[in-house]
């Protein structure tokens, strides 16, 4: 004969007066990524264990008008995700001393998916630039967490990477994760693309 409720704890729901409040927002990515057979090797080269592995784009314009883009390709292996991304971007340039306004890929993991808004300690933003320059945000634990290799392409470049998660996940483990396309030209960043976050916050807050 008792009553709960999640809002109005008089439970008089029917004024409409004490409703909980949800706020709508568009889509979150999500894509189901397969447990590689062999572990890529690192190298920048796109791999015949590539071939079959799922793969999403930066169509989500964050920032300036489009420009550089991305297909990335996911893996996952041990204790490790892997990605590899594809970029198109006819002029490669790293002048600007900022490293997030160099023509570059960001990796925002989250490894345990908690969504928890501001970065927990497991939590990381890993950016490789074209030429692997690494700059990585997080705890001591997430710096040592990131292998990169890169390559140039006719249209751009490649960006393969392995981050470790931390621990050993099973299949039905949920990771966060946003991926992002910085492009420069002659020393400014003109263009910021994404998978899935269009606020551009995935560097302060995990929750998208
Ligand atoms: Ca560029």
């Amino acid at each position: 004969g008792s009553q709960t409720s999640g809002n109005d704890l008089t439970h008089g729901q029917e004024d409409g007066e004490r409703l909980g409040v949800l706020t709508l927002i568009e889509p979150i990515g999500y894509v189901e990524v397969p447990m590689a057979r062999t572990a890529p090797a690192v190298d920048g080269v796109v791999d015949a264990v590539w071939d079959a592995a799922p793969a999403v784009s930066t169509d989500v314009q964050v920032e300036g008008s489009p420009g550089a883009s991305a297909d990335v390709r996911l893996l996952w292996s041990g204790s490790a995700l892997y990605a590899l991304a594809e970029v198109t971007d006819p002029a490669l340039d790293a002048t600007n001393s900022n490293a997030w306004e160099q023509d570059s890929v960001e990796f925002f993991v989250d490894p345990t998916n908690a969504k928890s808004g501001a970065y927990n300690p497991v939590d990381g933003q890993y950016r490789v630039n074209f030429e692997n320059a690494v700059s990585i945000s997080g705890e001591p634990p997430v710096q040592d967490r990131l292998t990169s290799e890169t390559s140039i392409t006719d249209s751009g470049y490649i960006v393969e990477v392995a981050v470790e998660l931390g621990y050993e996940p099973e299949p039905g483990q949920l990771v966060g994760l946003e991926l992002q396309v910085n492009d420069a030209t002659d020393g400014a960043r003109n263009s910021v693309r994404t998978w899935s976050d269009p606020t551009g916050r995935s560097y302060q807050n995990t929750s998208r």
